[in-house]
Order: C-alpha cells, then structure tokens, then sequence
C-alpha cells in the first residue's frame, strides 16, 4: 500500500480508512451543526475525492443529519468520521481521526457565524500537558494487521 498517504480511524478501531494520493483541502468549520455532531467546538475536516478515500476496516454508521448531507461514524464507540453532501464527489474526513493530523493544517474556515467567541484567545490560556494515558484502549495512530475492539 505505497501509494496511501493518509490512514486513520475511529477511536475503537473498528472503523479504519485509506486516502490514496496527495491529495484533500484541509479546514476548520464552526457551523452549529458540526459543533452538535461532534460534540466539539470546532471541527477539522479533509475534502477528499470519493475515488481516493477507501474504508478498510468496518464500515461506518450513518446519521442524515439535513436533507443535504448524510455524516458517519464509528456505530461502536460513536467518533465522527466523515460527511458527504448527496450529490458531492467528495467526502470531508475528521482530520482529528486521521493518523497524522498534524499532516493537514486549515487552510480555511466555515462557518463562522457560529464561531465560539473564545476561539481567538483560546491559545492564550494557561495550559498544561495532558500526559499518556496509560490504560487507553484507543486505537493506535497507525494500521494494525489484527485488532480486537474493546467494546462493552
Ligand atoms: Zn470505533
Ligand atoms: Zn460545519
């Protein structure tokens, strides 16, 4: 599999994808209704050409969350993977699923009618490192060749 450039997952790994190629727009989007979906400030998301994006393990659950667009993600433990605008040939993938999601940095926004109104001081915070959970059964940031979700 030379020719992946991306991989990633939901955090179970029960759901795994391929994005074949250097290719994808990287955003951010705020719209009220990526914020519910994910429940999550503000969403990262990949434009990826159907023809390159490929689900290698599992597949995902699908919610029609308007007459417009169906979004997807892991039935198991419920990560937001995936939106797709019928009609579209594309699919936005979470950058936050992805392997690398360092790899995809915004180069846009959308919509910022609802944009958080801390989101542009948000780096100013105090912070702190959250450090590696030592029991996590996430699923690693990389293909694995067998996996046993922990589901309950
Ligand atoms: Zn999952
Ligand atoms: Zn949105």
């Amino acid at each position: 599999m030379s020719d992946v450039h991306l991989s990633g997952g939901c955090q179970c790994g029960a759901v795994r994808f391929h994005i074949t190629g250097n290719v994808g727009t990287p955003s951010i989007c705020h719209c009220r209704m990526c914020q519910k979906a994910h429940g999550a400030p503000v969403i990262g998301w990949l434009t990826v050409p159907d023809d390159k994006l490929d689900w290698t393990r599992g597949a995902p659950a699908a919610f029609r969350s308007s007459a417009e667009a169906v979004r997807s993600f892991c039935g198991h433990c419920g990560t937001p993977l995936a939106f797709h605008r019928d009609g579209a040939a594309a699919t936005d993938i979470a950058i936050a699923a992805l392997d690398e999601p360092e790899r995809s940095a915004p180069v846009r926004q959308y919509g910022i009618e609802a944009r958080m109104s801390w989101f542009d001081t948000a780096h100013l915070l105090p912070g702190e490192v959250a450090g590696a959970c030592n029991s996590s059964f996430q699923h690693p940031d990389h293909d694995t060749a067998d996996w046993v979700p922990h589901h309950v």
